[in-house]
C-alpha cells in the first residue's frame, strides 16, 4: 500500500514514515495542503492520511476538494485532542476515519488495515490464495502451513498482489507499493522481487502479463 501522508509537523512525519515503513507501508510525505493536493491529482496513492492544522490550506478544505474530484479515495484524518468540531468537520466533509493526537501506532495501523480492506477484496487480515497465506497483522507468509521467510519489499509485493488476485498489476503499480519518492529504483527491481518469490513459492503461483505485469494466478492446483 502506497500512503500519502500530508503533515507539516516534520519529527511526526518523520517517524511515521519510518514506523509504517518497517509495517510493509510505502509512505511518501508532503508539508503543506496545496502539494497534497497536485500529488492526489497528478501521483494518487491508496490512501491519504491528512493532517487538519496544516501551513497554508486546512486539512478540511484540502479533504472538500480531493472529495470534488474523488469520492472513493480512502482519507483517514488526524486531528489535535481537543479539535471535536474538527473531527465533526472532517467525517461531515467524507473523511472516512480520525485519529485523534497523541495516538499509539498500534491504533493507527488497525485504522489503515480497516481501509485497506474497503479498496481490496480482501476482508480479513489473513489473505489465503491455494497454498499461499500471508498474515497482514504479523507480516508473515507460508506456503502449505509452513512459514517462509520474506525480505520486505517481498512481503511488500506479495501482499499488493495477493490483495489483487486475480487482477493484473502493472509493474508500475507495484513499483509505487515498494518505493518512496527518491528512492533509487532500478529499472529492473520489480522483476527481481518476482523473481525471489517464485523461488520461495513455487513458479507458477505468480504470473506473468507480458508486457504488463503480473498477477497471482488462480487457476493454479490449489
Ligand atoms: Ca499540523
Amino acid at each position: 500500500m502506497q500512503i500519502l501522508l500530508v503533515e507539516d509537523d516534520l519529527p511526526l512525519a518523520k517517524g511515521l514514515q519510518q514506523a509504517l515503513g518497517k509495517q510493509g507501508y510505502v509512505v511518501n510525505h508532503v508539508g503543506t495542503g496545496e502539494a497534497a493536493l497536485h500529488v492526489v491529482e497528478y501521483d494518487k496513492p491508496d490512501i491519504v492520511v491528512l493532517d487538519i492544522g496544516l501551513p497554508d490550506i486546512d486539512g478540511i478544505s484540502v479533504l472538500k476538494k480531493v472529495r470534488a474530484k474523488d469520492k472513493e479515495l480512502p482519507v483517514l484524518m488526524l486531528t489535535a485532542r481537543d479539535g471535536l468540531d474538527d473531527k465533526v468537520a472532517g467525517l461531515d466533509s467524507g473523511a472516512d476515519d480520525y485519529l485523534v493526537k497523541p495516538f499509539e501506532m498500534t491504533e493507527l495501523l488497525a485504522r489503515l488495515r480497516v481501509l485497506e480492506r474497503r479498496i481490496t477484496s480482501v476482508k480479513s487480515n489473513d489473505i489465503t490464495v491455494g497454498k499461499v497465506c500471508l498474515d497482514t497483522v504479523a507480516q508473515s507468509v507460508s506456503v502449505d502451513g509452513q512459514p517462509v521467510d520474506l525480505a520486505r519489499r517481498e512481503y511488500m509485493l506479495l501482499k499488493s498482489l495477493m490483495e489483487n488476485a486475480g487482477r493484473v498489476q502493472t509493474r508500475s503499480v507495484l513499483e509505487t507499493r515498494l518505493y518512496t519518492w527518491g528512492e533509487e529504483v532500478s529499472s529492473n527491481a520489480v522483476e527481481v522481487h518476482i523473481h525471489r518469490l517464485r523461488k520461495k513459492l513455487g513458479n507458477d503461483f505468480i504470473k506473468t502479463i507480458r508486457g504488463v505485469g503480473y498477477k497471482i494466478n488462480l487457476e493454479q492446483g490449489a
